[in-house]
Protein backbone atom coordinates (compact mmCIF):
# COMPACT_ATOMS: atom_id res chain seq x y z
CA UNK A 1 0.00 0.00 0.00
CA UNK A 2 1.40 3.11 -0.93
CA UNK A 3 2.15 5.41 2.14
CA UNK A 4 1.32 8.34 -0.29
CA UNK A 5 -2.46 7.07 -0.20
CA UNK A 6 -3.62 5.70 3.03
CA UNK A 7 -2.86 6.37 6.85
CA UNK A 8 -4.39 3.04 7.81
CA UNK A 9 -2.60 0.64 10.52
CA UNK A 10 -0.34 -1.91 8.55
CA UNK A 11 -0.22 -5.64 8.91
CA UNK A 12 3.04 -6.54 10.22
CA UNK A 13 3.08 -10.13 8.55
CA UNK A 14 1.78 -13.39 6.72
CA UNK A 15 3.01 -16.95 7.56
CA UNK A 16 3.08 -19.27 4.62
CA UNK A 17 4.28 -23.11 5.27
CA UNK A 18 4.05 -26.07 2.94
CA UNK A 19 4.87 -30.17 4.29
CA UNK A 20 4.93 -33.20 1.58
CA UNK A 21 5.59 -31.90 -2.40
CA UNK A 22 8.46 -31.38 -4.16
CA UNK A 23 6.57 -28.13 -5.45
CA UNK A 24 7.15 -27.01 -1.66
CA UNK A 25 8.22 -23.29 -2.90
CA UNK A 26 6.18 -23.04 -5.71
CA UNK A 27 2.85 -23.35 -3.63
CA UNK A 28 4.63 -21.45 -0.85
CA UNK A 29 5.07 -18.44 -3.37
CA UNK A 30 1.84 -18.16 -4.91
CA UNK A 31 0.37 -18.82 -0.76
CA UNK A 32 3.02 -15.51 -0.31
CA UNK A 33 1.21 -13.42 -3.04
CA UNK A 34 -2.11 -13.86 -2.11
CA UNK A 35 -0.99 -13.13 1.10
CA UNK A 36 0.51 -9.78 -0.20
CA UNK A 37 -1.70 -7.49 1.66
CA UNK A 38 -0.76 -8.50 4.76
CA UNK A 39 3.42 -7.72 4.33
CA UNK A 40 4.72 -5.56 1.22
CA UNK A 41 8.53 -4.65 2.34
CA UNK A 42 10.14 -8.46 2.18
CA UNK A 43 9.65 -11.78 1.60
CA UNK A 44 11.52 -14.53 2.49
CA UNK A 45 11.43 -18.55 1.87
CA UNK A 46 13.37 -21.26 2.84
CA UNK A 47 12.97 -24.79 2.03
CA UNK A 48 14.25 -28.04 3.66
CA UNK A 49 15.91 -30.56 0.92
CA UNK A 50 17.97 -34.05 1.42
CA UNK A 51 21.61 -33.05 0.32
CA UNK A 52 22.83 -36.85 -0.67
CA UNK A 53 26.30 -36.08 -1.19
CA UNK A 54 26.12 -34.82 2.64
CA UNK A 55 23.84 -37.68 3.61
CA UNK A 56 21.62 -35.14 5.91
CA UNK A 57 18.81 -32.46 5.04
CA UNK A 58 19.87 -29.40 3.90
CA UNK A 59 17.80 -25.53 4.44
CA UNK A 60 17.99 -22.91 1.02
CA UNK A 61 16.93 -19.49 1.51
CA UNK A 62 16.01 -16.96 -0.44
CA UNK A 63 15.16 -13.47 0.80
CA UNK A 64 14.98 -9.92 -0.30
CA UNK A 65 13.18 -6.81 -0.22
CA UNK A 66 10.61 -5.61 -2.57
CA UNK A 67 7.05 -7.27 -3.23
CA UNK A 68 6.80 -11.20 -3.87
CA UNK A 69 6.71 -11.00 -8.05
CA UNK A 70 10.23 -9.10 -7.36
CA UNK A 71 12.08 -11.30 -4.34
CA UNK A 72 11.71 -14.33 -6.85
CA UNK A 73 11.68 -12.73 -10.18
CA UNK A 74 15.04 -14.85 -11.23
CA UNK A 75 13.84 -17.99 -13.05
CA UNK A 76 15.74 -20.78 -11.14
CA UNK A 77 15.54 -19.48 -7.83
CA UNK A 78 11.83 -21.57 -7.35
CA UNK A 79 13.04 -24.70 -8.92
CA UNK A 80 16.78 -24.97 -8.77
CA UNK A 81 17.55 -22.83 -5.29
CA UNK A 82 14.53 -23.44 -3.34
CA UNK A 83 14.43 -27.43 -3.19
CA UNK A 84 12.81 -29.57 -1.10
CA UNK A 85 9.69 -31.04 -0.19
CA UNK A 86 9.06 -28.64 2.90
CA UNK A 87 9.06 -24.89 2.68
CA UNK A 88 7.82 -21.84 5.34
CA UNK A 89 7.67 -18.19 3.99
CA UNK A 90 7.09 -14.92 5.34
CA UNK A 91 5.71 -11.36 4.13
CA UNK A 92 7.08 -8.55 5.60
CA UNK A 93 6.18 -5.22 6.72
CA UNK A 94 8.24 -3.53 9.25
CA UNK A 95 8.42 0.39 10.71
CA UNK A 96 11.06 2.37 9.10
CA UNK A 97 14.66 2.30 10.60
CA UNK A 98 14.15 -1.69 11.04
CA UNK A 99 12.86 -1.96 7.63
CA UNK A 100 16.07 -1.13 6.29
CA UNK A 101 17.93 -3.93 8.20
CA UNK A 102 18.01 -6.68 5.58
CA UNK A 103 18.61 -9.25 9.03
CA UNK A 104 15.54 -8.58 9.85
CA UNK A 105 13.79 -9.92 6.36
CA UNK A 106 11.98 -13.83 7.83
CA UNK A 107 12.26 -16.50 7.87
CA UNK A 108 14.97 -16.71 10.24
CA UNK A 109 17.10 -19.97 10.06
CA UNK A 110 19.76 -21.48 12.47
CA UNK A 111 22.19 -24.81 12.69
CA UNK A 112 22.19 -25.55 16.35
CA UNK A 113 22.81 -29.02 18.11
CA UNK A 114 20.26 -30.57 17.50
CA UNK A 115 19.70 -29.40 13.40
CA UNK A 116 18.66 -27.07 11.29
CA UNK A 117 15.51 -24.85 12.48
CA UNK A 118 13.76 -22.05 10.28
CA UNK A 119 10.63 -19.74 11.64
CA UNK A 120 8.36 -16.86 10.60
CA UNK A 121 6.38 -15.20 12.62
CA UNK A 122 3.07 -13.04 12.84
CA UNK A 123 2.40 -11.23 15.98
CA UNK A 124 4.46 -8.89 18.37
CA UNK A 125 5.52 -10.49 21.73
CA UNK A 126 5.33 -8.37 24.38
CA UNK A 127 7.87 -9.56 27.04
CA UNK A 128 10.55 -9.04 24.08
CA UNK A 129 12.48 -6.25 25.72
CA UNK A 130 12.74 -8.28 28.98
CA UNK A 131 13.72 -11.38 27.27
CA UNK A 132 16.51 -9.82 25.33
CA UNK A 133 18.12 -8.35 27.65
CA UNK A 134 18.08 -11.34 30.21
CA UNK A 135 19.65 -13.25 27.25
CA UNK A 136 22.45 -10.16 26.20
CA UNK A 137 22.97 -10.35 29.58
CA UNK A 138 24.00 -13.62 30.16
CA UNK A 139 26.27 -13.37 26.25
CA UNK A 140 23.51 -13.92 23.59
CA UNK A 141 24.92 -12.23 20.65
CA UNK A 142 21.52 -10.91 18.43
CA UNK A 143 21.54 -10.34 14.26
CA UNK A 144 18.47 -9.00 14.29
CA UNK A 145 16.12 -5.82 15.77
CA UNK A 146 13.22 -8.43 15.30
CA UNK A 147 11.50 -9.86 18.47
CA UNK A 148 10.90 -13.03 16.67
CA UNK A 149 14.59 -14.12 16.81
CA UNK A 150 14.65 -14.84 20.96
CA UNK A 151 12.14 -17.95 20.10
CA UNK A 152 15.33 -19.16 18.29
CA UNK A 153 17.68 -18.37 21.03
CA UNK A 154 15.19 -19.84 23.51
CA UNK A 155 15.31 -22.67 21.23
CA UNK A 156 18.68 -23.15 21.30
CA UNK A 157 19.64 -22.75 24.73
CA UNK A 158 16.33 -24.85 25.89
CA UNK A 159 17.53 -28.29 27.73
CA UNK A 160 14.74 -30.23 26.80
CA UNK A 161 15.99 -33.45 25.04
CA UNK A 162 13.87 -33.04 21.69
CA UNK A 163 13.22 -30.07 19.08
CA UNK A 164 9.23 -30.60 19.70
CA UNK A 165 9.40 -29.69 23.40
CA UNK A 166 12.35 -27.33 22.80
CA UNK A 167 10.11 -25.03 21.04
CA UNK A 168 7.23 -25.97 23.45
CA UNK A 169 9.70 -24.51 26.33
CA UNK A 170 10.28 -21.34 24.59
CA UNK A 171 7.27 -20.62 23.57
CA UNK A 172 6.07 -21.52 27.47
CA UNK A 173 8.21 -18.25 27.81
CA UNK A 174 7.01 -15.47 25.70
CA UNK A 175 4.06 -13.45 26.21
CA UNK A 176 2.07 -11.95 23.39
CA UNK A 177 0.70 -12.66 20.13
CA UNK A 178 2.58 -15.40 17.93
CA UNK A 179 1.31 -17.17 14.64
CA UNK A 180 4.20 -19.32 13.53
CA UNK A 181 5.24 -21.72 11.12
CA UNK A 182 8.63 -23.75 12.59
CA UNK A 183 10.62 -25.82 10.18
CA UNK A 184 12.96 -28.52 11.06
CA UNK A 185 15.01 -30.69 9.22
CA UNK A 186 12.05 -33.19 8.64
CA UNK A 187 8.65 -31.58 10.53
CA UNK A 188 6.94 -28.30 9.68
CA UNK A 189 5.22 -27.10 12.91
CA UNK A 190 2.39 -24.45 13.14
CA UNK A 191 1.58 -22.55 16.54
CA UNK A 192 -0.56 -19.87 18.06
CA UNK A 193 -0.61 -18.09 20.94
CA UNK A 194 -2.99 -18.63 23.29
CA UNK A 195 -5.03 -15.61 22.70
CA UNK A 196 -5.09 -16.42 19.24
CA UNK A 197 -5.01 -12.73 18.27
CA UNK A 198 -3.96 -13.35 14.56
CA UNK A 199 -5.68 -15.84 12.20
CA UNK A 200 -3.78 -19.06 11.44
CA UNK A 201 -5.21 -21.97 9.08
CA UNK A 202 -4.70 -25.79 8.03
CA UNK A 203 -4.98 -26.98 4.30
CA UNK A 204 -4.21 -30.02 2.50
CA UNK A 205 -4.16 -30.41 -0.99
CA UNK A 206 -3.21 -34.17 -1.78
CA UNK A 207 -0.97 -35.45 0.70
CA UNK A 208 0.72 -32.28 1.44
CA UNK A 209 -0.38 -30.09 4.18
CA UNK A 210 -0.28 -26.75 4.05
CA UNK A 211 -0.34 -23.68 6.88
CA UNK A 212 -0.97 -20.08 5.90
CA UNK A 213 -2.59 -16.68 7.55
CA UNK A 214 -5.57 -16.57 6.08
CA UNK A 215 -7.28 -19.16 3.66
CA UNK A 216 -6.63 -16.91 0.51
CA UNK A 217 -3.71 -18.57 0.59
CA UNK A 218 -4.92 -21.95 0.08
CA UNK A 219 -7.54 -20.83 -2.75
CA UNK A 220 -4.83 -19.87 -5.08
CA UNK A 221 -3.25 -23.24 -5.10
CA UNK A 222 -6.60 -24.93 -5.32
CA UNK A 223 -5.88 -26.19 -1.47
CA UNK A 224 -8.65 -27.30 0.61
CA UNK A 225 -9.08 -25.61 4.10
CA UNK A 226 -9.32 -28.32 6.83
CA UNK A 227 -9.34 -26.04 10.40
CA UNK A 228 -7.49 -23.11 12.44
CA UNK A 229 -4.53 -23.92 14.76
CA UNK A 230 -6.21 -23.06 17.58
CA UNK A 231 -5.32 -20.80 20.52
CA UNK A 232 -2.42 -22.51 22.60
CA UNK A 233 -2.18 -25.23 19.93
CA UNK A 234 0.95 -26.78 18.58
CA UNK A 235 0.68 -28.67 15.42
CA UNK A 236 3.15 -30.79 13.91
CA UNK A 237 3.35 -31.97 11.06
CA UNK A 238 5.48 -34.92 9.43
CA UNK A 239 5.79 -38.24 8.21
CA UNK A 240 5.15 -41.31 10.00
CA UNK A 241 5.83 -44.66 8.20
CA UNK A 242 4.17 -44.38 4.28
CA UNK A 243 1.60 -42.33 5.47
CA UNK A 244 2.89 -38.34 4.89
CA UNK A 245 0.96 -35.29 5.97
CA UNK A 246 0.37 -36.88 9.54
CA UNK A 247 -1.06 -34.28 12.13
CA UNK A 248 -0.25 -34.40 15.84
CA UNK A 249 -1.38 -32.44 17.95
CA UNK A 250 -0.21 -30.74 20.98
CA UNK A 251 -0.60 -28.24 23.92
CA UNK A 252 2.24 -25.52 24.04
CA UNK A 253 1.20 -25.19 27.82
CA UNK A 254 -1.77 -26.29 30.49
CA UNK A 255 -3.15 -22.74 29.94
CA UNK A 256 -6.37 -22.97 29.25
CA UNK A 257 -6.89 -21.28 25.89
CA UNK A 258 -8.48 -17.53 26.37
CA UNK A 259 -9.32 -16.41 22.98
CA UNK A 260 -8.97 -12.59 22.42
CA UNK A 261 -9.33 -12.54 18.50
CA UNK A 262 -7.98 -9.48 16.59
CA UNK A 263 -11.45 -7.73 15.68
CA UNK A 264 -9.36 -5.41 13.26
CA UNK A 265 -8.81 -8.41 10.97
CA UNK A 266 -12.36 -8.85 10.09
CA UNK A 267 -12.27 -4.90 10.19
CA UNK A 268 -9.88 -4.33 7.75
CA UNK A 269 -6.47 -6.45 7.41
CA UNK A 270 -7.79 -9.85 6.31
CA UNK A 271 -8.88 -10.00 2.85
CA UNK A 272 -12.97 -10.49 2.47
CA UNK A 273 -12.83 -13.59 0.13
CA UNK A 274 -10.54 -15.06 3.45
CA UNK A 275 -11.90 -17.17 6.53
CA UNK A 276 -10.35 -16.62 9.60
CA UNK A 277 -10.95 -17.51 13.50
CA UNK A 278 -13.18 -19.96 11.90
CA UNK A 279 -15.93 -17.57 9.74
CA UNK A 280 -16.48 -15.86 6.73
CA UNK A 281 -14.46 -11.75 6.23
CA UNK A 282 -17.19 -11.03 4.26
CA UNK A 283 -20.33 -12.03 5.96
CA UNK A 284 -18.93 -10.01 9.47
CA UNK A 285 -17.53 -6.98 7.27
CA UNK A 286 -21.26 -7.33 5.63
CA UNK A 287 -22.81 -7.49 8.88
CA UNK A 288 -20.47 -4.20 10.31
CA UNK A 289 -22.17 -1.95 7.27
CA UNK A 290 -25.66 -3.01 8.25
CA UNK A 291 -25.31 -2.26 12.01
CA UNK A 292 -23.41 1.02 11.21
CA UNK A 293 -26.56 1.66 8.95
CA UNK A 294 -29.12 0.60 11.47
CA UNK A 295 -27.26 2.68 13.71
CA UNK A 296 -26.43 6.00 11.54
CA UNK A 297 -28.44 5.95 8.97
CA UNK A 298 -28.09 9.01 6.82
CA UNK A 299 -32.07 10.81 6.44
CA UNK A 300 -31.89 13.14 3.50
CA UNK A 301 -34.01 16.63 4.23
CA UNK A 302 -36.08 15.46 1.38
CA UNK A 303 -37.70 12.58 2.22
CA UNK A 304 -37.91 11.41 -1.20
CA UNK A 305 -34.41 11.75 -2.07
CA UNK A 306 -32.43 8.74 -2.68
CA UNK A 307 -28.94 8.98 -0.90
CA UNK A 308 -25.99 7.89 -3.03
CA UNK A 309 -23.71 5.86 -0.66
CA UNK A 310 -19.89 5.10 -2.18
CA UNK A 311 -17.30 2.56 -0.82
CA UNK A 312 -13.30 3.72 -0.74
CA UNK A 313 -12.22 1.20 -2.48
CA UNK A 314 -10.95 -1.47 -2.12
CA UNK A 315 -11.15 -2.23 2.08
CA UNK A 316 -15.14 -0.76 2.78
CA UNK A 317 -16.45 -2.23 -0.04
CA UNK A 318 -18.18 -5.29 1.67
CA UNK A 319 -18.83 -3.20 4.75
CA UNK A 320 -20.43 -0.15 1.83
CA UNK A 321 -22.21 -3.08 0.51
CA UNK A 322 -24.08 -4.18 4.43
CA UNK A 323 -24.69 -0.42 4.69
CA UNK A 324 -26.44 0.35 1.51
CA UNK A 325 -28.87 -3.38 2.05
CA UNK A 326 -29.76 -2.35 5.49
CA UNK A 327 -30.61 1.51 4.54
CA UNK A 328 -33.08 0.13 2.11
CA UNK A 329 -34.27 -2.58 4.58
CA UNK A 330 -35.25 -0.34 7.31
CA UNK A 331 -36.67 1.81 4.61
CA UNK A 332 -35.12 4.57 3.81
CA UNK A 333 -33.75 4.78 -0.27
CA UNK A 334 -30.20 4.50 -1.02
CA UNK A 335 -28.00 3.24 -3.82
CA UNK A 336 -24.53 2.38 -4.26
CA UNK A 337 -22.02 3.63 -6.14
CA UNK A 338 -18.73 3.20 -7.59
CA UNK A 339 -18.05 7.02 -7.12
CA UNK A 340 -13.93 6.92 -6.21
CA UNK A 341 -11.62 5.20 -8.44
CA UNK A 342 -8.50 4.13 -7.20
CA UNK A 343 -5.49 3.52 -9.37
CA UNK A 344 -4.30 0.40 -9.00
CA UNK A 345 -0.57 1.56 -10.62
CA UNK A 346 0.60 3.91 -7.83
CA UNK A 347 3.31 2.17 -6.14
CA UNK A 348 5.91 3.24 -3.61
CA UNK A 349 7.11 6.51 -4.59
CA UNK A 350 9.88 8.19 -3.61
CA UNK A 351 9.88 11.67 -5.62
CA UNK A 352 8.99 14.44 -3.11
CA UNK A 353 5.44 15.78 -4.06
CA UNK A 354 5.05 19.49 -4.80
CA UNK A 355 3.26 21.82 -2.65
CA UNK A 356 -0.50 20.95 -4.63
CA UNK A 357 0.19 17.14 -4.27
CA UNK A 358 1.37 17.26 -0.64
CA UNK A 359 -2.66 19.52 0.04
CA UNK A 360 -4.37 16.19 -1.56
CA UNK A 361 -1.89 13.09 -1.50
CA UNK A 362 -5.06 10.77 -1.91
CA UNK A 363 -5.13 12.85 -5.58
CA UNK A 364 -2.82 10.30 -6.83
CA UNK A 365 -4.39 7.12 -5.73
CA UNK A 366 -7.88 8.18 -6.16
CA UNK A 367 -10.12 10.04 -8.36
CA UNK A 368 -14.13 10.83 -8.28
CA UNK A 369 -16.93 9.93 -10.95
CA UNK A 370 -18.15 13.28 -10.98
CA UNK A 371 -21.56 12.58 -12.27
CA UNK A 372 -22.53 10.37 -9.62
CA UNK A 373 -21.70 12.76 -7.29
CA UNK A 374 -23.26 15.98 -8.39
CA UNK A 375 -25.92 17.67 -6.64
CA UNK A 376 -27.00 14.57 -4.49
CA UNK A 377 -26.27 13.96 -1.00
CA UNK A 378 -23.10 11.10 -0.74
CA UNK A 379 -22.16 9.43 2.22
CA UNK A 380 -18.93 7.88 1.87
CA UNK A 381 -18.50 4.82 4.17
CA UNK A 382 -14.97 3.87 5.30
CA UNK A 383 -13.91 0.86 7.43
CA UNK A 384 -11.56 3.18 9.96
CA UNK A 385 -9.96 6.37 10.59
CA UNK A 386 -6.59 6.56 11.99
CA UNK A 387 -5.17 10.17 11.60
CA UNK A 388 -7.97 11.46 9.89
CA UNK A 389 -5.49 13.12 7.07
CA UNK A 390 -6.67 10.73 4.44
CA UNK A 391 -10.23 10.61 5.24
CA UNK A 392 -10.10 14.92 5.03
CA UNK A 393 -8.61 14.81 1.55
CA UNK A 394 -11.07 12.35 0.40
CA UNK A 395 -13.53 14.52 1.50
CA UNK A 396 -12.14 17.35 0.05
CA UNK A 397 -12.03 15.57 -3.46
CA UNK A 398 -15.24 13.98 -3.09
CA UNK A 399 -16.62 17.56 -2.59
CA UNK A 400 -14.87 18.92 -5.97
CA UNK A 401 -17.68 16.75 -7.54
CA UNK A 402 -20.31 19.12 -6.30
CA UNK A 403 -22.60 17.39 -3.78
CA UNK A 404 -25.18 18.39 -2.22
CA UNK A 405 -23.81 17.49 0.92
CA UNK A 406 -21.40 14.59 1.67
CA UNK A 407 -21.82 12.46 5.30
CA UNK A 408 -19.23 10.42 6.60
CA UNK A 409 -20.12 6.91 8.23
CA UNK A 410 -17.12 4.19 9.55
CA UNK A 411 -17.94 0.82 10.35
CA UNK A 412 -15.49 0.40 13.46
CA UNK A 413 -15.01 2.80 16.09
CA UNK A 414 -12.93 5.55 17.20
CA UNK A 415 -9.50 4.54 17.52
CA UNK A 416 -7.98 5.55 20.62
CA UNK A 417 -4.99 3.09 21.28
CA UNK A 418 -2.24 1.66 19.52
CA UNK A 419 -2.31 -2.24 18.87
CA UNK A 420 0.94 -3.96 20.77
CA UNK A 421 -0.49 -7.77 19.48
CA UNK A 422 1.43 -7.44 15.77
CA UNK A 423 -0.17 -4.10 13.83
CA UNK A 424 1.42 -0.79 13.55
CA UNK A 425 -0.89 2.18 14.69
CA UNK A 426 0.24 6.19 14.59
CA UNK A 427 1.35 7.13 18.21
CA UNK A 428 -1.86 8.02 20.41
CA UNK A 429 -1.00 11.79 20.03
CA UNK A 430 -1.34 11.51 16.14
CA UNK A 431 -4.91 9.72 16.33
CA UNK A 432 -7.31 12.03 15.23
CA UNK A 433 -9.79 10.54 17.63
CA UNK A 434 -7.23 11.64 20.88
CA UNK A 435 -6.53 14.97 18.92
CA UNK A 436 -10.17 15.68 19.24
CA UNK A 437 -10.28 14.62 22.93
CA UNK A 438 -13.11 11.70 21.56
CA UNK A 439 -15.20 14.28 20.61
CA UNK A 440 -17.34 13.06 17.45
CA UNK A 441 -18.52 16.29 16.81
CA UNK A 442 -15.00 17.88 16.48
CA UNK A 443 -13.69 15.33 14.54
CA UNK A 444 -16.65 15.99 12.07
CA UNK A 445 -15.36 19.63 11.63
CA UNK A 446 -11.97 18.61 11.49
CA UNK A 447 -13.08 16.00 8.57
CA UNK A 448 -15.25 19.27 7.25
CA UNK A 449 -18.77 16.36 6.45
CA UNK A 450 -22.64 17.83 7.05
CA UNK A 451 -22.45 14.28 9.32
CA UNK A 452 -20.27 11.88 11.23
CA UNK A 453 -21.51 8.40 12.41
CA UNK A 454 -18.91 5.92 13.85
CA UNK A 455 -20.30 2.10 14.99
CA UNK A 456 -20.01 1.55 18.59
CA UNK A 457 -17.86 -1.08 19.92
CA UNK A 458 -21.05 -3.11 21.18
CA UNK A 459 -22.50 -2.55 17.85
CA UNK A 460 -19.05 -3.84 16.23
CA UNK A 461 -18.87 -7.17 18.97
CA UNK A 462 -22.44 -7.84 17.94
CA UNK A 463 -21.30 -8.27 14.37
CA UNK A 464 -18.42 -10.69 15.09
CA UNK A 465 -19.68 -14.22 15.26
CA UNK A 466 -19.42 -15.68 18.82
CA UNK A 467 -21.15 -19.18 18.83
CA UNK A 468 -18.05 -21.21 19.66
CA UNK A 469 -16.84 -18.93 22.72
CA UNK A 470 -15.30 -16.48 20.53
CA UNK A 471 -13.53 -13.55 22.63
CA UNK A 472 -12.26 -10.22 20.83
CA UNK A 473 -9.23 -7.90 21.77
CA UNK A 474 -10.68 -4.58 20.91
CA UNK A 475 -7.74 -2.45 23.08
CA UNK A 476 -7.23 0.14 19.87
CA UNK A 477 -10.94 0.92 20.54
CA UNK A 478 -11.06 0.30 23.97
CA UNK A 479 -7.29 0.36 25.57
CA UNK A 480 -8.25 -2.93 27.46
CA UNK A 481 -5.39 -4.74 26.73
CA UNK A 482 -6.06 -8.35 27.24
CA UNK A 483 -2.48 -9.21 27.36
CA UNK A 484 0.13 -7.10 30.00
CA UNK A 485 2.30 -4.97 27.90
CA UNK A 486 6.14 -3.71 28.68
CA UNK A 487 5.74 -0.04 28.74
CA UNK A 488 9.57 0.46 27.15
CA UNK A 489 8.52 -1.04 23.74
CA UNK A 490 10.49 0.54 21.44
CA UNK A 491 8.31 0.99 17.62
CA UNK A 492 11.55 -0.46 15.83
CA UNK A 493 10.83 -3.70 17.67
CA UNK A 494 7.93 -3.90 16.31
CA UNK A 495 8.98 -6.34 13.22
CA UNK A 496 6.78 -9.81 13.10
S1 LIG B 1 -5.27 -3.80 19.53
FE1 LIG B 1 -6.67 -3.66 17.74
S2 LIG B 1 -5.40 -4.28 15.98
FE2 LIG B 1 -4.33 -4.95 17.83
S3 LIG B 1 -4.97 -7.08 18.20
FE3 LIG B 1 -6.33 -5.76 19.40
S4 LIG B 1 -8.09 -5.35 18.02
FE4 LIG B 1 -6.40 -6.12 16.76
Amino acid sequence: MSPLASDKPRCHCAVFGVFGTPAAAQMTYFGLLALQHRGQEASGIVTSDYDAALGRQRFHIHKDFGLVNDVYKEGDVLTDVLRGSIAIGHNRYSTSGASENRHNIQPFMVHYRDGNIAIAHNGNLTNFREIRSTLEREGTIFQTTSDTEIILHLIARSKEPNQIDQIRDALRQVRGAFSLVIMTDSQLIAARDNSGFRPLSIGRKGEAVIVASETVGFDIIDAEYVRDVQPGELVIIDSEGAKSGQLTSLRISDEPPRPHFCIFEYIYFSRPDSQIFGHSVDKVRRKLGKNLAHSSPVLPKDPGEKVVVINVPDSSNTATMGYVQQMNKDGHSAKLEIGLIRSHYVGRTFIQPNQDVRQNKVKTKFNTVKGVLKDRVVVIVDDSIVRGTTSKQLVQLVKLAGPKEVHFRVSSPPITHPCQYGMDFPTPKELVANQCGGDVEAIRRYLGVDSLGYLSEEAMLASAPHENGEGYCTACFSGRYPVPIEETRGKDENEA
